[in-house]
């Protein structure tokens, strides 16, 4: 059930009530009981309807989060001759280059890696680059 019918839900079972406070004494024990059930049974949708609002929200939270941690990690990519790198807190370039064609095409980063003669390689498109710097991983190591 959607947001829709969960309100469409809780509608009726709203208006039932309020039938139930206006009632007249034309209405038996057993109409009563019906027009109750009605309720309960609309109320028991409108809570299924709201546990699974509650795990699509817990997931969109997710995705959010998960979204929120890829665009800082992007934001904090530095460009050297054309390829961008992670970087170091004080925005100099850090490890190896990624492959721009793979963020171009794909909007996916994968790490270049070193291949015999200066060239770099990329493990998902195969491309092979000259001319790419590699910077230090870890300043402590130095
Ligand atoms: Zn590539």
């Amino acid at each position: 059930m959607d947001w829709a019918g969960a309100l469409s839900a809780v509608a009726t079972a709203v208006g039932i009530a309020k039938d139930l406070r206006e009632i007249d004494q034309s209405l038996d024990n057993a109409g009563m009981k019906a027009r109750l059930a009605d309720v309960i049974s609309n109320l028991a949708d409108v809570r299924m309807a709201l546990v699974d609002a509650r795990d699509e929200a817990i997931e969109k939270d997710r995705e959010i989060d998960r979204l929120r941690e890829a665009f800082y990690w992007r934001g904090n990519l530095v460009e050297v001759n054309g390829f961008k790198y992670e970087s170091f807190e004080d925005g100099s370039p850090r490890g190896s280059a990624f492959c721009p064609r793979c963020e171009q095409n794909a909007g996916r980063f994968y790490r270049m890696g070193f291949v015999v003669g200066g060239a770099h390689k990329c493990p998902e498109c195969k491309t092979d680059y000259m001319r790419v710097r590699e910077f230090i991983w870890d300043r402590k190591l130095i």
